[in-house]
């Protein structure tokens, strides 16, 4: 049954979203070529490089309607630092029952310092768009391809006056590159400040990320209880819930883990991802999008530590570059890489 999960190509589930109050979210969810329940010994931290695009109007200023301060978007930063670590604050609310499964998804955000040409970066883009709205096709087609920074090696995130409240793409062959990323509403953005009720606590990115790493919604991309969201500790569930449901809630002959970021209740009653979707999300970080691994974006950040290869009997790999002089510790598809060696040698290396 989890099988036909990666069969279901570009299903909207806007449809799904209706309910006033609910969190309104339209990501598209993708074919994912690969199995995201494998099993893997994550030991390490993974830390994603962001590029924040915020889309305004000309005539306002830092800090005036959707042209958000510096402080306001590096407070969604602290909400996801803690979201995906399990440090947030509120983790006495999570239910005993889903305690076992409460997981720290051992990934980390960082707002980039080095932009794609290898210079220094507040890691913050402006654009400005004289409209009141902006429609999804005009930021997909127009504001995105514009602005993106390589999606291969940053997670790109908008912030827009839309109409829905956020929305992602799962990493797949089907969406083009120029189009991959987040976007949230400029007014659920941030923890506090700017943001506005009932998801001023940032966790509306934290969702949409979530989509962005492969997950479904917690009910699945269907409502009902035969399809579910291919997680198997996140407990069968009909549909989404909204606002702030007292607990326990069932169907589906179990209690429903409305709590879970990837459901639609108001930002005060989330409070955590499963052991099963942080699988999920590094499997689809490690087959997905391979490229965050070994991304300079932030390069404060340590890289992966380059492991001693022995190539040949007599001299060691000492370090590999990449084309710009950057040192690199795996290599991709298609990529040149320059092999240098303790001997003093250097090898030029193809990836095909
Ligand atoms: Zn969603
Ligand atoms: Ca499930």
């Amino acid at each position: 049954m989890r099988q036909i999960l990666y069969f279901l190509l570009l299903i909207s589930t806007s449809i799904l979203a209706q309910d006033q109050g609910a969190r309104n979210c339209s990501f598209v969810a993708s074919k994912l070529s690969f199995d995201r329940n494998v099993q893997i010994e994550i030991t390490n931290v993974v830390t994603i490089p962001v590029h924040i695009i915020v889309v305004h109007k000309d005539n306002e200023q830092i800090g005036q309607g959707r042209n958000l301060t510096d402080a306001q978007i590096i407070s969604q930063f602290s909400v996801l630092n803690q979201d995906f670590r399990r440090l947030n604050p509120d983790t006495n609310n999570t239910p005993s029952e889903f305690l076992p499964v409460a997981a720290d998804c051992m990934i980390e955000f960082c707002l980039a310092d080095t932009d794609p040409d290898g210079n220094p970066t507040n890691g913050i883009t402006r654009y400005v768009y004289n409209s009141n709205n902006v429609t999804e096709n005009y930021l997909d087609q127009t504001i995105k391809p514009a602005t993106i920074w390589n999606p291969d090696y940053y997670l790109n995130i908008w912030t827009a006056r839309i109409s829905d409240d956020g929305y992602a793409y799962m990493p797949s062959d089907g969406v083009p590159s120029y189009m991959d990323g987040v976007v949230v509403r400029d007014t659920y953005f941030g923890f506090g400040g700017s943001a506005q009720l009932p998801f001023d606590r940032g966790h509306m990115a934290t969702h949409e990320i979530g989509h962005y790493l492969g997950l479904f919604h917690t009910w699945g991309p269907f409502s009902g209880c035969t399809i579910g969201d291919g997680i198997s500790d996140t407990p069968d569930q009909q549909n989404y819930y909204y606002d702030c449901p007292s607990y326990p809630q069932n169907s589906c002959g179990s209690s429903d883990m409305f709590m879970n970021y990837m459901d639609y209740v108001d930002d005060a009653c989330l409070n955590l991802f499963t052991e099963g979707q942080k699988i999920a999300m590094h499997n689809t970080i490690q087959n997905g999008r391979p490229g965050l691994l070994q991304s300079y974006g932030c390069s404060s950040v340590d890289p992966i530590s380059i492991t001693e290869i022995n190539i040949k009997e007599n001299k060691k790999l000492i370090k590999s570059i990449n084309v710009f002089g950057k040192e690199i510790s795996k290599h991709t598809k298609n990529q040149i890489l320059f092999y240098i060696y303790n001997d003093g040698s250097v090898e030029k290396m193809f990836f095909n």
